[in-house]
């Protein structure tokens, strides 16, 4: 218990770290950003150069997506609550979610009739279905298919939104540290390790469940559950994240 305690505040303390860095950042990179721009700009498309402005800017967006993600990660970032249908998110997703995954990958959609609507942060919600797109992309290195499912779950009532993949899976060992902040398998400079450690904290957030379903050869199904909106929490300041990974 004091050991899960000690463990749940240095998360806290990474998470508030993380966040102050991430802000910081944001703002150096907006600047690198903002020139490099008008350097691409004044340079003109004929320049030898314009590839290498080009690049820098390339560079400085990815940088600011990974400080945003910090800055969820953290509970820095406000959440701004509204009623959403999920089957409305999963279909609104198929765009964006079709260009993570290229066309080698099989995007199909299981929705459930007379979903109820939940209260959550859009951009955060969306946030997760990306970054579990990300993640099913690099586990399908040779193409699969990508199934997001809504539904009811009658016992706890919740309204369940699941993205399976026909991917790699995860070895044990993978899926029980798989929430950890700052765990990956995927290399420097590739993973961050943010992206399961995030989804945990937003969905819990928003008085919510998160679990994973893997099995090495065969795939991996993420699936959110959360309150319907008459019954989710008002917006919250509490963070939570997982004192050790696994499924939650
Ligand atoms: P990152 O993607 O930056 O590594 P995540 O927190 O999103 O961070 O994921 C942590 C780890 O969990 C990944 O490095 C990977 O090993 C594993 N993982 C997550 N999603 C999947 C998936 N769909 N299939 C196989 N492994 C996965």
């Amino acid at each position: 218990m004091e050991e899960q305690l000690r463990q749940a505040e240095r998360l806290d303390s990474l998470g508030r770290l993380a966040g102050g860095i991430a802000h910081d950042f944001n703002n150096i990179l907006a600047v690198i950003s903002g020139y490099a721009a008008m350097l691409s700009e004044e340079l003109g498309p004929d320049h030898q150069l314009h590839t290498d402005a080009q690049a820098i800017e390339q560079a400085a967006a990815r940088g600011s997506g990974l400080t945003r993600q910090l800055l969820i990660f953290s509970g820095l970032e406000p959440s701004r609550p509204e009623p959403l249908d999920l089957n409305a998110v999963a279909t609104d997703m198929q765009r964006l979610l079709k260009r993570t995954l290229g066309d080698d990958i099989e995007l199909t959609t299981k929705l459930s009739l007379d979903v109820p609507p939940i209260s959550m942060d859009r951009n955060k919600l969306e946030q997760v279905v990306l970054n579990a797109g990300a993640n099913a992309r690099a586990a399908m290195p040779s193409g699969g298919r990508l199934t997001l499912s809504t539904s009811v779950d009658r016992g706890s009532g919740q309204v369940c939104l699941s993205i399976a993949d026909t991917g790699c899976g995860m070895e044990p060992e993978v899926a029980a540290r798989a929430f950890e902040p700052f765990f990956t398998t995927k290399g420097r400079g590739k993973g961050t390790g943010l992206g399961l450690a995030t989804a945990y904290g937003v969905v819990t957030d928003a008085g919510g469940t998160i679990s994973l379903d893997s099995a090495p050869g065969e795939g991996t199904t993420l699936t959110l559950c959360l309150p319907p909106a008459e019954r989710a929490a008002g917006p919250s300041t509490l963070v939570r994240r997982p004192a050790s990974g696994g499924t939650v």
